[in-house]
């Protein structure tokens, strides 16, 4: 069965997905978003993320327009915290994007598996989606991957690459969840915190192989939220292995609650309140682009002629075989540049990148992950994917300052 073919088809609903479906309907095309879930968010929903790291360098907020939008909607529901590292409510975020969406004029469908795609020399013709009506075709003219995954990309025969260069492990997968009854009163600090988790794993009460508590706020005071799970090993392409993840995460996350009762003052009464939907994946593939981000773009704070987006977060790599995460720090109050041609993966010509797949090494991606920026770069690939339907022309081929300016006129800092 077919589809009413549209103009832009954004695959995939997370921070990237969404932003680009919101931008590209806003600049004026014809736009489905099909997502495989039953609500839009991607990680910020289904994987329970949370906060979202920064997106300020030094006093300069260097990600704004859409992600400013979610955050000024978020807040005025009341579901948004305070500070550089924000929390915000999960449910919350699956209403607002809906609301964007509607009101943008983006087509959502929901519960739509990306299944196949034809493609013929180079450029991509219609996808297929999978549902509960069955397989359904899909035309469009320019097409936007925001699967995190790059499924779209794989599918329609993209180069892409997985993990480090050393021997293709991604960073550990991880469920989240929150804990609540809570006493914040009573919870102790984050070194006791840790001195506790450290001596309940010398006695063997712990197997989760993270060094330390990954514990942040909540939007509310009795609700404590955990990115404590890791699952290393797995591969966020892989059924068999996200399958393992998921109860290997459900068992640390209980067998962490044990903990919290009986070590952690505060916990005594605490339960599960909610894990994430699916487990969180840090990284899978990424697509090689026209150009590809290197970590010394990342901490040298690299300028670009054809910026599209920025960010100042670390290089953060949470490692791939067991316990230790690497951090390495950009100069405090500076910021790098993300080129255009990061979105443009090679030998496809119809094709944009919106979200963490984008063309980076391993360790450059550790940085671009986090939602602010993937919202960033939905943002750009949305307006260019509409810019070149309205000039007919491919998205490599785009002129980049008509771009940036579109993208400055609706609210992007692109220094
Ligand atoms: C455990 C964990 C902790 C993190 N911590 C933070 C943090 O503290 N702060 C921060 O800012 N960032 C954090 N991140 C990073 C951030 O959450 C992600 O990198 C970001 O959400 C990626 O956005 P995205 O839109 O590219 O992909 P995703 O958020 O993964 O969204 C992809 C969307 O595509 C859909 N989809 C996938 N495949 C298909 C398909 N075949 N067909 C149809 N739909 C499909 C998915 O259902 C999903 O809605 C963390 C990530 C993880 C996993």
């Amino acid at each position: 069965m077919n589809i009413e073919p549209c103009e832009v088809l954004v695959v995939g609903g997370g921070p990237g997905g969404l932003a680009a479906a919101v931008a590209a309907a806003r600049n004026g095309a014809d736009t489905l978003l099909v997502e495989r879930y039953g609500f839009l968010g991607g990680m910020a929903t289904a994987g329970l993320v949370n906060p979202y790291m920064t997106y300020w360098a030094g006093e300069e907020q260097i990600v704004n327009g859409i992600h400013q939008e979610i955050c000024d909607r978020l807040t005025a529901l009341g579901a948004y915290g305070k500070g550089s590292r924000t929390t915000f409510d999960s449910e919350t975020y699956k209403f607002v994007a809906d609301r964007m969406c509607e009101e943008s004029g983006v087509k959502v469908m929901l519960h739509s598996l990306l299944s196949d795609v034809a493609v013929s020399d180079g450029v991509i013709s219609s996808v297929e989606i999978v549902g509960k009506s069955g397989k359904q075709s899909v035309k469009a003219e320019v097409f936007i991957d925001g699967t995190g995954d790059a499924d779209l990309a794989f599918m329609a025969g993209a180069t892409c690459e997985k993990g480090r260069a050393l021997d293709g492990l991604t960073q550990p997968m991880t469920l989240s969840f929150r804990v609540c009854n809570v006493d914040p009163s009573r919870v102790p600090g984050r070194a006791e915190r840790n001195e506790l988790y450290d001596k309940a794993k010398a006695d063997g009460r712990l197997s989760c192989p993270r060094e330390n508590v990954l514990m942040f706020l909540s939007t509310r005071p009795d609700v404590m939220h955990f990115n404590q799970t890791r699952i290393t090993g797995a591969d966020g392409t892989s059924t068999i292995d996200l399958t393992r993840a998921e109860i290997e995460g459900r068992r640390q996350a209980w067998e962490f609650l044990e903990f919290l009762r009986r070590d952690v003052p505060g916990f005594e009464n605490a339960e599960i309140q909610v894990s994430g939907p699916q487990i969180g994946v840090r990284e899978s593939r990424r697509v090689i682009g026209d150009y590809i981000m290197t970590e010394e773009d990342v901490l040298e704070a690299r300028k670009f002629p054809d910026v599209i987006a920025r960010g100042s977060y670390d290089v953060d790599i949470h490692s791939p075989t067991g316990a230790g995460t690497v951090i390495k720090r950009l100069e405090p109050g500076t910021s790098y540049d993300i080129p255009y041609r990061c979105l443009t993966p090679l030998g496809i010509d119809n094709l944009l990148i919106a979200g963490r797949p984008i063309s980076a090494t391993h360790e450059a991606h550790s940085s671009v992950r986090i939602m602010p920026i993937c919202i960033a770069i939905g943002q750009a690939a949305g307006t260019a994917a509409a810019l070149s339907v309205k000039e007919r022309t491919m998205p490599r081929k785009l002129d980049v300052p008509t771009l940036q300016s579109a993208l400055r006129e609706q609210g992007a800092n692109l220094g």
